[in-house]
């Protein structure tokens, strides 16, 4: 009974975490890509590595007209470690990226369309069965890329939730994610009543301009996902840092516990 109480507090937590996110700083237009396989190779890329270097991989295979399924099936391995070296680890990542594509091929003849034409579930449990991909990277395909509804869980949301005693840092993937999913499907289902056409001037928090992918047609689900992912980013790049908690001015400042001081780390 307790424990049913806790979940429906936390789950009304998020969605507060929600509201003033969205109110202080809107769409965050995620994720920066003209294409799905675009934010695919950006989600592999991505991996232990910050943003600036992802850009500067993409820009790499962009120049040389690789940003595609075909242009990542045809290069030679070795060329593709060299142009995604700013990435980091690009020997790994440029095998993942060659095996992404060889399972694309094989179970559906290159085509993201019948990839994605899949039920969530089965797409998920393919994709974490291939070598480099764990959740994350899964759901930020399926999310991203697919218009999947799912909730991509980060460290930055696992720092968060920590900070803010709603669950514990270490706490499963899974219940996380189902958390936030439980918590912000109500909201998604509000905005299909009143769509909100909220489009900022300005790019605060993890906001990135509008791109091909990041304005495309989706569910309000599919956005509400997306955008709480872009926000919480967002807090976590410019206040929640890993080694010292800027709590002033951060929007999430009203839910820190009482009695609490910023923590440092
Ligand atoms: S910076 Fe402070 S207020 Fe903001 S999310 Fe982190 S702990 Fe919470």
């Amino acid at each position: 009974m307790a424990q049913a109480r806790k979940k429906k507090d936390n789950e009304t937590e998020i969605r507060k975490h929600y509201e003033a996110l969205y109110g202080a700083w809107g769409a965050q237009h995620w994720w920066p890509a003209e294409t799905r396989f675009e934010v695919i190779i950006g989600a592999y890329l991505t991996q232990n590595t910050a943003w600036i270097n992802v850009e500067h991989a993409l820009a790499n295979l962009r120049a040389e007209q690789l940003l595609s399924v075909e242009g990542i099936r045809e290069v030679t391995l070795t060329r593709l470690e060299g142009l995604i070296r700013p990435s980091g680890y690009f020997r790994q990542k440029a095998g993942r990226l060659k095996t992404f594509v060889a399972f694309l091929d094989n179970r559906y003849g290159g085509s993201l369309d019948r990839l994605f034409a899949e039920p969530t579930p089965k797409i998920r449990e393919e994709l974490l069965s291939l070598n480099g991909v764990g959740p994350e990277t899964a759901d930020s395909i399926l999310l991203y890329a697919g218009n999947h509804p799912v909730f991509v869980v980060d460290a930055y949301t696992r720092r968060i939730i920590d900070r803010h005693r709603i669950l514990p840092e270490k706490a499963d993937y899974e219940e996380i994610r189902d958390l936030f999913q439980r918590a912000l499907a109500p909201i998604a289902h509000e905005q299909q009543q009143t769509p909100a056409a909220h489009v900022e001037a300005e790019f605060r928090g993890a906001a990135h301009p509008p791109s091909s992918m990041s304005s495309g047609t989706r569910t309000a689900l599919v956005q509400v996902y997306n955008e709480m992912h872009g926000l919480i980013v967002g807090v976590g790049k410019n206040y929640c840092r890993k080694s010292k908690a800027v709590c002033d001015g951060c929007p999430l400042g009203q839910f820190m516990p009482q009695g609490h001081q910023s923590p440092s780390k």
